[in-house]
């Protein structure tokens, strides 16, 4: 018989013995996930018992672990907003820092349009379909176009669309950038997008957690890290009518070649 409390000991000294730099952690995040419940539930409960089924998929975890494979996607899942979101190695996993680019689609709206205005948002590289899906349940008059190149990543996306109750609001395409606009009758206001921006020398120093598991199509930005914005900023100078916003995440050294690239709509609202 193991308790809970067995068991995050026991785990926290296998992932110390792994080099993770921070076992107790890591060890709280498996069991809190295996259990499905909140911290202060796991410290409530340590002498719970775990079933024989519950700790065999705990030490295959940590056995995943150890070969550096992110949390998220052993536990299939990463919290963006506040909210859950399905995830496995075919998208990449949500980063903090993109709720910043969430935060300022939503700041963007509210001071730019009428709140009962409905609105055509386009997210590129919807990958997961964290910001399409989090700006749709924040901001209620959107109506999202989400692309994405990867048809394996459109499925995860859209698992997500339906365990938020969204498929009313979100379409997904599979092409490349905003190409499937083409084929589809709509004037887009809002177009976002957290593009691949890593340079190849920096994609190749990556560490292996990341280097090794998430899609090197959601990260590898070419040579510079610039080819994406490059064709994103074609493909919009060539749509029938220019959308008001554009609104992109950047690496923390693109702060002026980005800007550059998107001059010609004098755009609001990058972020860094
Ligand atoms: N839009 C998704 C996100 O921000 C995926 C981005 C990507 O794959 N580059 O998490």
């Amino acid at each position: 018989m193991t308790t809970l409390r067995e068991a995050f000991q026991e785990a926290s000294s296998f992932l110390e013995k792994c080099q993770i730099d921070d076992p107790a952690f890591e060890a709280e995040w498996l069991i809190t996930a295996l259990l499905d419940c909140t911290r202060t539930q796991l410290f409530l409960s340590w002498e719970h018992q775990l079933s024989t089924e519950q700790i065999q998929q705990l030490h295959g975890w940590l056995h995943r672990r150890c070969k550096q494979e992110p949390l998220q996607y052993i536990v299939g899942k990463q919290s963006f907003y506040g909210r859950d979101f399905i995830v496995n190695p075919a998208v990449l996993i949500p980063r903090p820092e993109t709720e910043g680019l969430v935060e300022r689609v939503i700041q963007l709206i509210s001071d730019n349009f009428a709140s009962d205005e409905s609105l055509y948002l386009v997210d590129v590289g919807t990958g997961s379909g964290a910001i399409a899906i989090t700006c749709a349940l924040e901001l209620p008059q959107l109506q999202v176009i989400a692309i994405d190149r990867s048809s394996a990543a459109l499925e995860v996306a859209k698992q997500n669309t339906r365990k938020y109750g969204l498929e009313e609001r979100i379409s997904f395409y599979n092409g490349d950038l905003l190409s499937p606009l083409e084929s589809i009758n709509v004037q887009a206001q809002i177009i976002v997008s957290n593009p691949p921006y890593i340079d190849q020398t920096a994609y190749q120093g990556l560490e292996k957690q990341v280097k090794g598991f998430e899609p090197r199509l959601a990260l590898d930005g070419g040579e510079d890290g610039l080819t994406i914005y490059r064709r994103l900023a074609t493909q919009i100078a060539h749509l029938p009518q220019p959308p008001r916003h554009v609104v992109l995440e950047i690496g923390y050294d693109q702060g002026k070649t980005v800007p550059e690239l998107f001059r010609f709509l004098a755009i609001n609202g990058c972020i860094q």
